[in-house]
């Protein structure tokens, strides 16, 4: 049975890279039938928070990226961790070291100046040191000393690195808290993982983890190490590059189903295909399809393919997320009003939920200004006729229907003897305040009798005004 795990540590938000991360974990069990763990490494106290832990579950939820098993929380698992380090301590495969901060910074500073590597020189391995209650101790891992670790990295191939390269790590601080290396180790190997998807600024710790887990007879996981994420400057993607938690897409405005597109295709790649529904990418998923080279952020492109589920995504869901929107900002339309029309109008031409909802404000809230252009162009002494004709047929409508608005255009039209440009285009300047809405017709029904009255009227006082 495949089981991967995503194990963030709960440091700050869900940032872009390891949503990926999460969503190859996620994507590789999905494809294989097997199980996806969610692990919280939270053993770093001073830097993990609650809110974290909350914004990365957040995070996975907004992205429907489900677990199996978990969320474990490493700080729960203390004992566990406790009882390996005694084991490895009984086997002899880990030691107590007393060298003393100051001896290690002095053992560094030599290495430094005669240009070795910095590594613990092994001082105590063979002291046979018990703890006496009085002396701060590490734990420190037996490192074996001949060989090479050697495995072969879905992503990087193959990967050997001599014995004599890795020097004997701290498995427990001198207060008795595991390290990193450790945890992650025992929690891999409890958790029964097979594959280890992770970035790759963790392809160092991989050899000593894998010594690790043959000190403990664990079978060693397969690997697969992905490229980091670099911003459009080529840079690692950091704060500076703009939004870099995925929450903060949400609010942008950006559909869930567009992020994990877009996000599988920050370092995966099936022929030149670039739209795939979840499903479709469980289907097609594969570690020997990652890339292995570093891919670039790129916000144009997670705009195109959001506004390609804006259009492919059921209407009604994007009409809920619109009034989410909507509400968010102030507005809260009437619950009886159908917006499926108008939304379905401008989803063609808006990148996010939010440039949807802004583009259609004008429906329900007053606009600050006309457009000056398309003010000068239609509202002219020659609107005030029509604009006054349509007020008093307005006004005598019974029903408010698209049908019935459009029957009284175009009688305007007729009577006037006009184009319906200069009819419908002084209206809709005075309904939206610019040139551009959806058909003139729809947008008088939808902004409701009392509202398109008033705004008629606007205009009307507007031209005289600009003419007085
Ligand atoms: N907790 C580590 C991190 O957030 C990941 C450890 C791992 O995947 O092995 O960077």
């Amino acid at each position: 049975m495949i089981k991967t795990r995503f194990a963030p540590s709960p440091t700050g938000v869900l940032h872009v890279g390891g949503a990926r991360t999460a969503l190859f974990c996620w994507l590789y069990s999905r494809a294989t039938g097997g199980k996806f763990v969610l692990r919280i490494e939270d053993t770093d106290l001073e830097r993990s928070t609650p809110e974290s832990v909350q914004a990365i579950l957040d995070g996975m939820a907004w992205l429907g990226l489900d677990c199996d098993e978990g969320p474990f929380y490493q700080t729960r698992r203390f004992d566990r961790y406790l009882e390996v380090i005694e084991q490895l301590l009984a086997q002899g495969d880990a030691y107590y070291c007393q060298c003393s901060k100051e001896r290690l910074d002095t053992l560094r500073a030599e290495q430094m100046a005669a240009k070795q590597k910095p590594r613990y020189d092994g001082c105590c391995r063979d002291l046979g040191l018990r703890p006496d209650g009085k002396t701060p101790m590490v734990v420190r891992f037996r490192n074996p000393r001949e060989g090479v670790v050697e495995f072969d990295d879905c992503v990087k191939g193959r990967i050997s690195v001599a014995n004599s390269e890795l020097d004997d790590l701290v498995i427990a601080r001198s207060d008795g808290s595991p390290t990193y290396n450790l945890s992650v180790v025992v929690d891999d190997m409890d958790m029964a993982i097979t594959h280890v998807i992770r970035g790759d600024d963790h392809v160092n710790n991989t050899p000593r983890q894998i010594n690790i887990l043959n000190a403990l007879d664990a079978p060693v996981p397969v690997y697969a190490h992905v490229p980091m994420i670099l911003g459009d400057d080529g840079k690692r993607l950091s704060k500076r590059h703009g939004a870099v938690g995925v929450m903060q897409y949400r609010e942008a405005g950006y559909l869930p189903d567009a992020m994990l597109n877009y996000l599988v295709r920050l370092g995966w790649s099936h022929g030149d295909q670039e739209i795939f529904s979840r499903a479709q990418m469980v289907e097609l998923f594969s570690l020997e399809a990652l890339n292995s080279s570093a891919a670039s952020f790129n916000t144009e492109k997670l705009n195109w393919i959001n506004q390609h589920y804006l259009v492919a995504s059921p209407l009604d869901e994007i009409v809920a997320l619109v009034r989410e929107r909507l509400h968010n900002v102030g507005i809260d339309v009437d619950p009886e009003l159908d917006l499926s029309n108008i939304v379905d109008l401008y989803r063609q031409r808006s990148a996010t939920i939010n440039e949807l909802a802004d583009s259609i404000r004008y429906c329900f809230e007053d606009f600050a200004d006309y457009d000056p252009k398309a003010a000068q162009r239609a509202l002219g002494t020659d609107a005030l006729q029509p604009l006054q004709r349509l007020r008093d047929e307005f006004e005598a409508l019974s029903s408010w229907q698209t049908e019935d608005i459009h029957a009284v255009i175009t009688s305007i039209t007729e009577e006037l003897d006009v184009g319906m440009g200069k009819v419908g285009q002084p209206l809709r300047v005075a309904l939206t305040g610019g040139s551009f809405s959806p058909p003139i017709d729809q947008t008088v029904e939808l902004l409701g009798k009392p509202r398109s009255l008033a705004r008629i009227d606007r205009a009307i006082d507007y031209i005289g005004a600009q003419n007085g």
